[in-house]
Parts: structure tokens; C-alpha cells; sequence
């Protein structure tokens, strides 16, 4: 008996952009079909491995591809683990991902189906590029039932009983008219060549009366010798293990040996995969056990700095029979990754030194990667070596924290840096000012990790590494001070404290400024007022909140103007409208909203009139 269902509504919604799209590749359905045999294969392999008693092995694991020229279908078997009907119903017809519903919305969009299917993992609905029908008849390794699945792409599916002599999966097409070219084996030939070479399980190609014959290599490619591996098997390996499009970055292939010994074949993408920020900050390395998949989701195998990396770890010394649980807590586990850190590290170390091709990686994955100063405690160093920094130095070029130590002044024992939301905007902040006219250079950092690494992160090298606004700093500038100023600032200082009471902690006089009459600023060792900011945003904030405090420039003719004033008493209210503004305004660059607008508005517009 054969029972109807539909597909879940994201389903049917990307099948009707499947059947509908114009791609004209659409080739990458074999590519799709035959990885998901591979992947089928290998989840039996380790089930025979480990459970011995309830699977067992179908003879040697294959794939291979029937073409009927007659018939017009093409079906792609393999003798993996197979599906029952509760796989049907759950992989098959079924997205379960979260963020489907962006996902389809993405893919009306921008029109690259091809890309998404792959990146999200629904490869198997690339099918329907090609095929009316798709027939699906499949036995589960260890079970008596057999089951067939049928559907056009449009009206749901059908589900019914039947027999099958192994276990595994037959997937036959029904190709449309304008996909009879893959029925014709050299165009098959080539395109398993080109595609799936590096599968690791013999896909074979029926030729009928002709016999059968192996198209591809099927050895693991971590396991080849490097100088028999080309740039397009590598490249071609990359896009089946990442499910990326872009050119690998970085191609990593080596083998360790000493107290552990494995082979890695590891990836960094040239492009930053839109998943690059999820909370969860999950590896993506799979994991071999002398050539048998263990898992993609072994935590500790990477740091999560480093989580964009791609590839392939094969070690022999590692239990197979292990629960993925315990092999987290493996010290073997611990050695592996530690040994490739540090092999990534050294690479980014050569590669640092070309600064046009750095630049591509830092642009997807620095922010990423600088996470690695303040949780990588052994690396940390190191990590910031190769951590690239917006500065003053420079109007577009990023720089190395070692190049800002060649550039220091003889006296200077800091790196400078201030943070903010922008870089464009911190160019133009106040507290610049007097690090500018001296020559010192500033960092400019502006992503959030940048507020945590520095906390962590307080020495590098000789040099402390300070916040602008936080530490008292000498830059050693001599000017003269203004006539008007013999005096000194107490009574407006103690005038504008008086009034601030409730915003700011206290008001005090600076040598930082040389343009700006004042700015805002934290006690020293308290939350920066851009991490503050960046809690309050993520709800995170406490009722805790950084004392401010308004530092004066003295030698700013508004400032000096504002201090003579204060001599004669019938000047009461415009010194503290004038006041006012001038703590607003140092609000303002700081990126920090007024506590009055409308006063702020009025008295504007008020004094500019005043001075026309
Ligand atoms: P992905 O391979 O990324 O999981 P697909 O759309 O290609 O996404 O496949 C969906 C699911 O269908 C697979 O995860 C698997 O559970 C199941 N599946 C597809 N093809 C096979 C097969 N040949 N043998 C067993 N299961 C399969
Ligand atoms: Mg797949």
C-alpha cells in the first residue's frame, strides 16, 4: 500500500526553484548524489567498526552509476547504510536546519541556487535539475523492510513497501528531455572525473553488456603523497569538504609524526561563510580514524578562533571504538590540535609578510582570528603578531603591532590605542589630537573582541598596550601656556563639577587635546565607554556604568574665554548654558547620546546666532 505525503513548505518552495532555475551547470547533481553515497558509505563502515553485532558488512563498499540510454534514467546505488521510513520522511522531504525560511528567501534573491543547496546541505534536492521523477527504492543496513519513494518534485511523495536484495540505496532519475546527455558514459566519465575523484570508495560506471568499469582513484586524498596531488584535486577536494565555491586561501597538507602521528589536510576559504558568527563558534574539521569518518563536530579538535578552517584529520592512533564524548576529553585529542595550531600559525607567519595577499584573509576571518588573543593563553603572542590593526599611520593600510613598535618614538614604552564604532569617526576623535601633533601613533580598533583581547592582552613585547582615554600619558609636548591662564582653571573646573554631579565623576584639565575644547573620558582601569555601549546593546549591561570624566582643554580660547568669565557673577547662566554644550559635545564624539536634545537644539542655534 502506498501512502501520500507532502513535503514540509520550505521544501516545497526551493523544488519549485530547483525545477524552475535556469543554471546552467547542472551537472553538480552527480557531484551531490555520489557525495551523498560516499557519506552513506562511511556512516556503515564506522557502524560495522563499532557495532559488529547488528550491522553487517555488505562486501566492499561502492557507488555505482547505471545509465539507460533506452529508458532515459540514470541511477546512482550505493551499498551504505540505507534509509527506513522514518529517514525517508525526516532527510528526504524535510529540511531540518534552522534558518530554512531565510534560506529559500535567499535563494529568491540572488538566484545562485547552486551555491545555497550546497552550503545549507540539500544537495539531494539538485536532483530535480535534471530529473521529472525521482524514484528512490532503499534498505536500511540491519533491517528486513525495503521502501520505495517516488516524486516528481511538485505533488509531495509516495511512500510504499517493498523488497531489496542489500542493503543501501539505488536513486533513479527519470531525466527530462533537455538531461539526455547524462546518459552518454564519456560525459559521465567526465564528470565524475572532475568532480568526485577524490571519493574515496571505487564509483563505478555500468556500461551493461560492456562490463563495468572504476572512473576515479578512490584513496583518501590526505593519504596520497603530496607531489601526486594536483591544484585541481586539491582545490576540487576543498569545494566537497567546506561545500564552498570560492578558491581555497591556504592549502595545508602535512604529516606529523612523533608522539602522534596523523595526516592533515587543512583549508582556510578565501571568503567568510555566512555562518562564520553563530553563537555556537562549532569546528568544522572532520575527523578519520585511520580513514574511517568518526564526526564534523569534534569539539577541541580546532580552537574556535580558528573555527573557519577547513579539512580533513586522519590519525591511526586515536580508538576507533571510542564514544565521540570521550574522544573530546582525549589527550591525544589535545596533542593534535596543538601541533596544528601551530602548523597554521607558522603558515600565516609566511604569508604576513605579502601584505596584498594577507589582507584577503584578515578582510574575512580577522575578527574571527583576534578572538584567539584573549582565549588562546599559550598562543596569544603569537596570534597578535600576526593580528593586523587600522592606525594613524596610515589612511588605508592595516598594521602589524611590530610595525608600529619600528615606528615608535626612542622614548616611547606604549602602544596607543583607542576604540570605537568606526574607524572613520575615531580618526576625528579629540583625544587624538595631541598624539597626532606629536607623531604617535594610535590604533584605531573597532570591533568588539578588540575591548576583551586588550584586556588580556596588556604587554606586547616591551610595550604596554593603553587605551588612550584610560592612562594618564605623558607624550612629553611642551607648549606655552596662555597668558590668560597664570591663574588656573579651579573655578571653572569646581563650577562644572558642581553642575555635572549626576553625569560625570569629576572635571579635570588635560594636555591630550589641542583642537577640541573637551572629551570625555573613563578613571583609568574601568569599562571603556565604547564597551559599555557595545554591553548595553547586547542587554547585557549591568546597572554598572564607568565613572566619565570631562577633561578641559586649557589652552582652547573657548575654555580660556569660559575661565575669565567666571569672574563676574552677573555671567552665571551663560557660563553654564556654555558648559552644557561643551559636555554635549564631548558626548557626542564620544557616541554617546545628549541627556537634553531639545536644550542641546535651542541653545545651539541660540549661541550660532549669537556669534553671526
Ligand atoms: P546533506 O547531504 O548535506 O545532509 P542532502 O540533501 O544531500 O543533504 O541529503 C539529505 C539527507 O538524506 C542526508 O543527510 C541523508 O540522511 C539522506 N540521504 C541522502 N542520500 C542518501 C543515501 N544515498 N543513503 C542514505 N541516506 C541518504
Ligand atoms: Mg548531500
Amino acid at each position: 500500500m502506498s501512502e501520500k505525503r507532502e513535503f514540509q513548505t520550505e521544501v516545497a518552495k526551493l523544488l519549485d526553484i530547483v525545477i524552475n532555475s535556469l543554471y546552467s551547470e547542472k551537472y553538480i547533481f552527480l557531484r551531490e548524489l555520489i557525495s551523498n553515497a560516499s557519506d552513506a558509505c562511511d556512516k556503515l563502515r564506522y557502524w560495522t567498526l563499532t557495532n559488529p553485532d547488528i550491522a553487517k558488512p555488505s562486501g566492499q563498499l561502492k557507488i555505482v552509476i547505471t545509465p539507460d540510454d533506452k529508458e532515459q534514467t540514470l541511477t546512482i546505488s550505493d551499498n551504505g547504510i540505507g534509509m527506513n521510513k522514518d529517514d525517508l520522511i525526516n532527510h528526504i522531504g524535510t529540511i531540518a536546519k534552522s534558518g530554512t525560511a531565510d534560506f529559500v528567501s535567499n535563494v529568491k534573491d540572488n538566484g545562485s541556487v547552486v551555491d545555497l543547496i550546497v552550503q545549507f546541505g540539500v544537495g539531494f534536492y539538485s536532483a530535480f535539475m535534471v530529473a521529472a521523477k525521482v524514484e528512490i527504492i532503499t534498505q536500511k543496513a540491519g533491517d528486513e523492510k525495503a521502501w520505495k519513494w517516488i516524486s516528481d518534485g511538485l505533488g509531495g511523495y509516495e511512500i510504499s513497501e517493498t523488497t531489496k536484495e542489500t542493503n543501501g540505496t539505488d536513486i533513479k532519475l527519470f531525466l527530462k528531455e533537455d538531461a539526455k546527455d547524462f546518459t552518454d558514459t564519456i560525459y559521465l566519465r567526465h564528470i565524475i572525473r572532475t568532480y568526485s575523484d577524490h571519493v574515496e570508495y571505487p564509483i563505478v560506471l555500468n556500461l551493461g553488456t560492456a562490463g563495468e568499469e572504476t572512473v576515479n582513484n578512490a584513496s583518501a586524498l590526505w593519504t596520497r603523497n603530496k607531489a601526486e596531488i594536483t591544484d585541481e584535486q586539491y582545490k576540487e577536494f576543498y569545494h566537497h569538504i567546506s561545500k564552498n565555491f570560492d578558491d581555497p586561501w591556504l592549502t595545508l597538507h602535512f604529516k606529523a609524526e612523533g608522539s602522534i602521528e596523523y595526516n592533515a589536510l587543512l583549508y582556510i576559504p578565501s571568503a567568510a561563510p555566512y555562518d562564520l558568527f553563530q553563537p555556537d563558534r562549532q569546528q568544522s574539521l572532520k575527523l578519520y580514524v585511520n580513514k574511517v569518518f568518526i564526526s564534523d563536530k569534534v569539539e577541541g579538535l580546532m580552537p574556535a578562533y580558528l573555527r573557519f578552517v577547513k579539512g580533513v584529520i586522519d590519525s591511526s592512533d586515536l580508538p576507533l571504538n571510542i564514544s565521540r564524548e570521550m574522544l573530546q576529553q582525549s589527550a591525544l585529542l589535545a596533542k593534535i590540535k596543538q601541533g596544528t595550531v601551530s602548523r597554521i600559525l607558522k603558515e600565516l607567519k609566511k604569508r604576513i609578510k605579502d601584505y596584498d595577499d594577507y589582507i584577503k584573509f584578515w578582510k574575512a576571518f580577522g575578527i574571527a582570528f583576534k578572538e584567539g588573543i584573549y582565549e588562546d593563553f599559550s598562543n596569544r603572542e603569537e596570534i597578535a603578531a600576526l593580528s593586523i590593526f587600522a592606525s594613524t599611520f596610515s589612511d588605508d593600510k592595516l598594521t602589524s603591532l611590530d610595525e608600529y613598535i619600528s615606528r615608535a618614538k626612542p622614548e616611547q614604552k606604549a602602544i596607543y590605542y583607542i576604540t570605537g564604532d568606526d574607524v572613520a569617526t575615531l580618526r576625528n576623535n579629540p583625544q587624538l589630537e595631541a598624539f597626532k601633533e606629536n607623531g604617535v601613533e594610535v590604533l584605531l580598533l573597532t570591533d568588539p573582541i578588540d575591548e576583551f583581547w586588550t584586556q588580556t592582552l596588556t604587554t606586547y613585547k616591551t610595550f604596554a598596550i593603553k587605551h588612550i582615554s584610560k592612562a594618564e600619558i605623558d607624550l612629553g609636548i611642551k607648549r606655552n601656556k596662555p597668558k590668560a591662564l597664570d591663574g588656573d582653571l579651579k573655578k571653572l573646573t569646581d563650577l562644572m563639577s558642581e553642575m555635572f554631579v549626576k553625569e560625570v565623576g569629576k572635571v579635570t584639565v588635560t594636555e591630550k587635546l589641542t583642537k577640541s575644547p573637551a572629551a570625555l573620558n573613563v578613571e583609568e582601569g574601568q569599562m571603556s565607554i565604547h564597551l559599555e555601549r557595545l554591553m548595553r546593546n547586547h542587554q547585557q549591561q549591568t546597572s554598572f556604568a564607568s565613572t566619565r570624566i570631562l577633561e578641559i582643554n586649557p589652552y582652547h580660547p573657548l575654555i580660556i574665554k569660559l575661565s575669565e568669565m567666571t569672574t563676574d557673577d552677573k555671567n552665571k547662566g551663560k557660563i553654564a548654558d556654555i558648559s552644557r554644550l561643551i559636555l554635549d559635545q564631548a558626548k557626542i564624539t564620544e557616541g554617546e547620546p545628549v541627556s537634553d536634545p531639545s536644550f542641546f537644539a535651542l541653545k545651539f542655534s541660540e549661541y550660532i546666532l549669537n556669534g553671526m
